[in-house]
Formats: C-alpha cells, sequence, structure tokens
C-alpha cells in the first residue's frame, strides 16, 4: 500500500497530541497545537515541501512549481479538534495532501502550480468560540473583533496568539484574495453515512451547505399540576413539543426531486422546571440545514409560520429569531468534474453528494473556485466521536484520486 497505511500510522501519533488522554481533545492555540503542528512541519519538510508557521498558527507547506511565478493551487484542512473528537476529522485532508507531495518529491515530478498544503490551526471554534478562524484569515473574511474572544479562563486569543508566539496583527498579511490562487481543493471525512450505506469508498461534494440557526421562546402560564384541569392549561412544554416536531416534519417534507433540508432541535430548557409545575417558559434552538439557500430559506419560514399557528391554539406566547445564518457554499462545477474524473480512472463509481457540515472550504469563495472530495466514514459514519473510522483501503483511493486530480489539472488563470 502506498499510501493509507501511513496516513492511518500518521492519525495515531497526531492523536497522542490530546489535552485529556485516551481522549482526543485537541484546541486552538495549546501546548498540543504546538505540538501536532510541529509534526505536520516535520512531514512537510521530508515531504519536500518549505513549510512554517504563519502568524495566526496555522502550517502551511508549499511544495515549489519549478517557475517561481505559477500560480497556486490550495489544499488542507484543520489541525484542531472537537472535545473528545475522532482522529480523522481534519487531520485527514492535511495528511493525504503530505502523501501526494511526497509521493510527487520522490518521483522528482515538478506541478504547473505550486502545490500548498495548510493545516488550519483553529476550525471547530472550541476554545474561543470563533469557527474557521484560520481559513477565513486566508478567504479574507477575518474579523480583527475575533482577537478580543476570550476562552474560558479570561485569556483572550490575541494573548493567546502572543503567547504561542504568533501575530496577532498578521492576519491582513495572510488574505490571498488577488494573490495568484487557483484553486482550493479538501479532501475530508464524510461525517455521515451516505457512502457508507452506498458501499462507496469516495464522492464528489457539491457544495457545502448553509444554515440557518433560531432561539425560540414560548411563554405559557404556570399552574399547579394537580388543580389546573387539562383544558385551562397553556403548558409551554407541550406547546414546544408540538413546534420542535413542526421542525422535524417540516423538514422530512421537502417536496420530491427538490434540494433536501435538515431541522434539528438541539437544546430546549423548561422553566420553572419542577415535577409538580406547568411549564412556564420554554426556551429552544433550531438548526436548519440545506445545500441550496432558497429551500432552506423556505422551510425557516415554514417553521416560524407554524410555530405561530400552535401558540396562537395553544395560548401561549412565542418569538422565534433566527441569530445566525451563513449561505451554502457550491463547489466549482469544473472542479468537480475534475475529480470525478479523478475517481473514475481508479474505477469507482462516481456519487456526488453535498456536504451537510461546515468545512474549511467555505472560507475560500472570495479567493478561487472550491471542491472537496469525501472519504467513506466507518462505523455507521460517525463523527466527532472517538468512534469515527477510516479504512487505509479507502485512505489509499482517496490519495490516488487526490495525487491523480492534482497530475491532470491545468491551472486557469487566476481571478
Ligand atoms: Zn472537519
Amino acid at each position: 500500500m502506498r499510501f493509507g497505511s501511513d496516513i492511518l500510522k500518521q492519525a495515531d501519533v497526531l492523536a497522542g497530541f490530546t489535552e485529556d488522554a485516551p481522549r482526543v481533545t485537541r484546541t486552538y492555540l495549546t501546548p498540543q497545537h504546538r505540538q501536532a503542528g510541529n509534526h505536520l512541519l516535520a512531514l512537510m519538510r521530508e515531504a519536500g515541501m518549505d513549510a512554517g508557521y504563519d502568524a495566526l498558527g496555522n502550517v502551511v507547506g508549499r511544495y515549489l512549481a519549478a517557475d517561481p511565478a505559477a500560480p497556486v493551487v490550495m489544499t488542507g484542512s484543520h489541525m484542531d479538534s472537537v472535545r473528545n473528537a475522532g482522529r480523522y476529522d481534519g487531520l485527514f485532508g492535511i495528511l493525504t495532501a503530505i502523501a501526494c507531495a511526497r509521493d510527487l518529491a520522490a518521483r522528482g515530478k515538478r506541478l504547473p502550480f505550486t502545490l500548498e498544503v495548510v493545516a488550519f490551526g483553529d476550525e471547530e471554534g472550541v476554545r474561543f468560540g470563533v469557527t474557521l478562524t484560520g481559513s477565513k484569515s486566508m478567504g479574507g473574511g477575518f474579523d480583527p473583533a475575533w482577537l478580543d474572544a476570550k476562552d474560558a479562563d479570561g485569556i483572550t486569543l490575541r494573548e493567546a496568539l502572543v503567547a504561542f508566539g504568533g501575530d496577532p496583527d498578521g492576519w491582513r498579511a495572510l488574505d490571498r484574495r488577488g494573490k495568484g490562487v487557483v484553486a482550493y481543493v479538501e479532501s475530508h471525512i464524510e461525517q455521515g453515512p451516505v457512502l457508507l450505506n452506498e458501499g462507496l469508498p469516495v464522492g464528489v461534494v457539491t457544495a457545502i451547505a448553509g444554515g440557518s440557526r433560531l432561539r425560540a421562546k414560548v411563554t405559557g402560564l404556570a399552574g399547579h399540576a394537580g388543580t389546573v384541569p387539562m383544558g385551562a392549561r397553556r403548558d409551554a412544554l407541550a406547546a414546544a413539543a408540538e413546534m420542535a416536531l413542526a421542525v422535524e416534519r417540516i423538514a422530512s417534507q421537502t417536496p420530491a426531486g427538490s434540494p433536501a433540508v435538515v431541522g434539528t432541535v438541539g437544546m430546549m430548557s423548561v422553566m420553572p422546571g419542577a415535577i409538580n409545575v406547568i411549564p412556564q417558559d420554554v426556551a429552544f434552538t433550531v438548526d436548519v440545514r440545506s445545500a441550496v439557500d432558497g429551500a432552506r430559506r423556505e422551510a425557516v419560514a415554514a417553521m416560524r409560520e407554524s410555530f405561530q399557528a400552535t401558540a396562537r391554539r395553544r395560548g401561549v406566547g412565542v418569538a422565534a429569531d433566527v441569530f445566525y445564518e451563513l449561505d451554502a457554499a457550491p463547489c466549482d462545477p469544473a472542479l468537480q468534474d475534475a475529480l470525478a474524473a479523478s475517481i473514475a480512472r481508479q474505477r469507482v463509481p462516481v456519487r456526488r453528494l453535498p456536504s451537510g457540515a461546515g468545512h474549511d472550504a467555505m472560507a475560500f469563495p472570495a479567493v478561487c473556485p472550491i471542491a472537496m472530495l469525501f472519504v467513506r466514514c466507518g462505523a455507521g459514519g460517525i463523527s466527532h466521536h472517538p468512534d469515527e473510522t477510516l479504512t487505509a483501503e479507502d485512505a489509499e483511493i482517496a490519495t490516488a484520486v487526490l495525487l491523480d486530480f492534482l497530475e491532470h489539472y491545468v491551472p486557469a488563470p487566476a481571478r
């Protein structure tokens, strides 16, 4: 096996750089970030790349084109993790790209572009509550207000960056818009069961889903659980339960042939929260995603209408406000076709699928066209969990696809 078993071996080594062994937790600007970064830096250098940390603690490796003025193709993913994570989320996209560079270097083959592999320091946003810090700095979407975000110990991102040896004001120089980058192509584990259920090792991502998040508050009337007759109640929790079911129904009911919407009520709190008191106030969250923005917005509007109808019928109040909205990031059709051709050359059927989860790639549309390759997740498709798995065989195929893509890609002029 050329790549797969070594990628899994490296992922095992990186899993050892954790804040709470034997679990895997690696957050931004910690000693474990430094350990993982140093390990990846060494792998990049062994693979024939120029590599170093940038101002925000991202590790950047460059496999140089023969022509120093050649355009740049970027790839990579994140080296941070959620708490109690798996070992392939993010890291697979970095390790597979380093494996490609190593193979090219061993053959003495230069590409008509510089291949840049980035290990982003922070995608998940666990420590400071700000996601995609690394990729947004390069994609032109970094907000300097994030430097004042604090971790649980009150340390600001700015302070942590200085302690790490970074430069809090260096983010401006990382912006890659207009800097000769012609494509961003990220490999990632699917983090879902679609490829697994269809028996396929890899797939081409059509778009990264956009999302809307709502906070809803239902106001009823508390009362004694023993004395208030059923017909006279204004039970906020019974109403909220109906609303949660409406989220499920509306997300499931997208008409045949129209793009899929998923909706989740992930948090719910009940006040006063006593066994013998009718619930007075219930707060809950709604998370709605789709690869098609119109479908997502229609679903959100239908959910809010349904909440109002339930509230009127049950004599309770409801307020449901969108507090976060991010549009979908479509993948470039030409890059999708190029990845599909590389998959076909490995004699694997081509499956196209949207990504329900967010990824670093979604920070790059202002820089260049984006594309993503998914590799199958085992164990039911579970991710962000210690049971996350990837086989060496699938890592092998995915790396062969990426390498084939890189060797066939002819850069168009930069935007
Ligand atoms: Zn990830």
